[in-house]
């Protein structure tokens, strides 16, 4: 068959409407009757206006025509397929694919340049960049704004605004172009410009379905049909349309790739964020503070356990401490005898045994006096508690044996006698009123333990301090090296059944470092756990903090997503948008958070506080931001995606 005019008319309609009834409210809401079953046929190429007084259903009928809105009865046939059977993101294909919106309040996003408008519809059907850009330009210069392309909506004049929909109309190709009062708002002269454009689109064989209360602006068209009260009245002008193109009904399910555009996404996002960038930042605290909290706290728990790891090599993890000293003494300070000393070296698992006689004396050295700590020791002293000498040397068994008055001083005594001497080797001291030699001096322990004062003391021959500086010869505490760390236990268990078996009392104490060490980091743990949930909770709070602020932006952006939506957004597109917002607003909390973070470890580490960073807090509180701001956006995001088109739309 040939494709004659006639042969067109004849063909299947482009449009098909068929006892078309819409009612709005209904339930407990009073119900009104807007369209009263009509039924109407356009074909491809048509220029037809649809003309009525306002209120007569005129937007109505267009928003059903649009596929923005659903009949509440009658059919729809578009290019010979019924509409009802269309899922929500066929509709999409087809608002985004076939149609091509213009407004009379124009609808663009007020926060994008009319370039990005323009692009909206082409990024919704996956064009790329490059090409959307072009094609963009192309029909912006060709609408005479060439030179307004990066301007945002509020610096054009409302006919370069109206050029701009139409530009975004014509952006996936137009087949049918559907305007609604498209000159409603426009003087006369911007008017003229518009219907002029629209009269060349249907030459050029755009269908286009004109909206107007004007029946001048009616007249324009070529067909003009009538409506009041729901109802057709009249129906003009109807004769064989021009050649043009029908619909390729060919519906590509494109899926729903989270799109080579997350760019764009995060770009626009970033726009957004940026224009409320006050509120954001309040919303933030609760992210930056938390992320910020767990990274210094886990940094310094990281630190100090390191710090009491060195302690424990410091005092030695090996060793039993026994003070003479119980619950239940007799004579306190003296309950250990030599005969236990020797008992207690026949128990297998203790490697040495080093009695301990202590207590405060007054030093003096020339003419200074100083109150300190003595130590009557051992001389494995130094090996046992890997505490060796910076100077000189340590006194010898022999020493022990022969009652030799010599003396090794701690650091800080060291200088608190003689301040002018580096190496007091050699110096003689009155301890009490008996001279010693000092034949040595400790290396710092405090500066390993971080207290400087166990450099405070003297130590000496355990013999020489019983009999010659304290008149006992019982040990005041003894210090008991365990062979092998892991029998510590054992040989405490051990070491106290064989006192008790002696004493019938417990007129000792034991401890083992390795224990108090051990409660030491458990006391760290608990504080750990807590610091943990308090950045917890800050998270949660962060979270709820970007859920609330995408709800207000879902609220203030109502009709964007409605114009979204006119222009072909799926659900899934303005799920995807919004979730991006969120994300992109948590994960800028994460950054400033993980900033915050390492500048207040790095002013601990001034103060001398204990802290190693941890990659993995770091990028844990970092995920966890993220992740935050993935589940709390989804309500918001959710709630967007699902808003009706029309109502959306509608929102003022
Ligand atoms: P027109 O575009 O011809 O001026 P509309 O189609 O916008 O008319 O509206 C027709 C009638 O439907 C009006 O009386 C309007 O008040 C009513 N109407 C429109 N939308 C709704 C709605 N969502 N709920 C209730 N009534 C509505
Ligand atoms: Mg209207």
């Amino acid at each position: 068959m040939s494709a004659g005019a006639a042969d067109i008319a004849h063909s299947p309609p482009l449009i098909s409407l068929a006892g078309i009834r819409k009612h709005y409210g209904g339930g407990d809401k009073p119900k009104v009757d807007i369209l009263h079953g009509l039924s109407l046929d356009i074909h491809a190429g048509e220029f037809v206006a649809i003309v009525g007084s306002s209120g007569s259903g005129k937007s109505t009928l267009m928003n059903i025509l649009g596929c923005l809105d659903k009949p509440s009865a009658g059919s729809y046939h578009f290019a010979g397929r019924d509409i009802a059977e269309f899922d929500s993101d066929e509709l999409a294909w087809l608002r985004r694919e076939a149609f091509g919106f213009v407004f009379q309040g124009y609808h663009l996003i007020a926060t994008e340049s009319a370039q990005e408008n323009v692009e909206i519809p082409a990024l919704y059907s996956g064009v790329p960049e490059a090409e959307r850009a072009a094609r963009a330009q192309a029909l912006l210069e060709r609408l005479g704004l060439g030179e307004r392309m990066q301007n945002r909506p509020n610096q054009l004049s409302g006919g370069q605004q109206q050029r701009v929909s139409i530009a975004r109309a014509l952006m996936n190709g137009g087949r049918i172009i559907l305007a609604d009062e498209p000159t409603g708002a426009l003087d006369s002269r911007s008017g003229e410009e518009v219907m002029q454009l629209l009269a060349e689109l249907a030459d050029k064989g755009h269908t286009i379905i004109l909206i107007t209360h004007d029946r001048e602006v009616a007249a324009r068209a070529q067909r003009v049909i009538e409506i009041r009260d729901g109802l057709i009245i009249s129906d003009q002008g109807k004769r064989p349309a021009k050649s043009g193109p029908g619909f390729d009904m060919h519906y590509r399910a494109e899926p729903a790739r989270w799109r080579g555009d997350m760019l764009e996404a995060c770009r626009a996002a970033w726009r957004v964020m940026w224009i409320n960038r006050f509120r954001t930042a309040l919303t933030l605290l609760g992210i930056i503070i938390g992320v910020a909290s767990v990274i210094v706290m886990l940094a310094i728990g990281l630190g100090t356990k390191q710090r009491v790891v060195e302690k424990l090599g410091a005092f030695g993890s090996n060793l039993l401490y026994m003070s003479s000293i119980g619950e239940s003494s007799r004579i306190p300070g003296r309950s250990i005898t030599l005969a236990d000393l020797e008992a207690i070296r026949d128990i297998p698992q203790i490697a040495h045994v080093l009695p301990n006689v202590t207590g405060n004396k007054v030093v003096r050295y020339g003419n200074t006096d100083v109150q300190t700590y003595i130590r009557g020791t051992g001389a494995e002293m130094p090996r046992i508690q890997s505490w060796p000498t910076r100077y000189g040397e340590f006194f010898s068994e022999e020493d022990d044996r022969n009652m030799a008055t010599v003396a090794v001083l701690g650091q800080k005594v060291a200088h608190n006698l003689m301040p002018d001497i580096e190496n007091p080797v050699g110096q003689t001291i009155l301890i009490g009123n008996v001279p010693f030699q000092v034949i040595g001096m400790l290396s710092s322990k405090g500066a390993l333990t971080g207290d400087k004062d166990e450099d405070d003391l003297i130590m000496i021959p355990f013999t020489t301090a019983g009999t010659r500086v304290f008149g006992q010869r019982e040990p005041t505490y003894t210090i008991m090296q365990v062979a092998d760390m892991k029998d510590i236990f054992a040989a405490e268990k051990a070491v106290d059944e064989l006192l008790f078996a002696r004493h019938r009392i417990r007129d000792y104490g034991m401890r083992n470092a390795a224990a108090s060490i051990a409660a030491e980091a458990e006391t760290q743990d608990t504080m750990r756990l807590m610091l943990a949930l308090i950045a917890a909770i800050s998270l949660i709070v962060g979270g709820i903090g970007v859920m609330n602020v995408m709800l207000m932006t879902v609220r203030e952006r109502t009709r964007e997503i409605g114009i979204r939506m006119a222009t072909g957004a799926r659900q899934s597109d303005i799920l995807h948008q919004f979730l991006t917002e969120a994300v992109l607003v948590s994960t800028v909390g994460g950054v400033t958070g993980v900033v915050l973070g390492l500048g207040i470890g790095a002013a601990l580490i001034f103060w001398d506080v204990p802290v190693i960073f941890s990659l993995t807090a770091i990028a844990g509180a970092f995920g966890c931001s993220v992740v935050t701001g993935l589940i709390f956006g989804f309500m918001p995001a959710r709630q967007a995606a699902r808003l009706d088109p029309v109502v959306a739309l509608a929102n003022e």
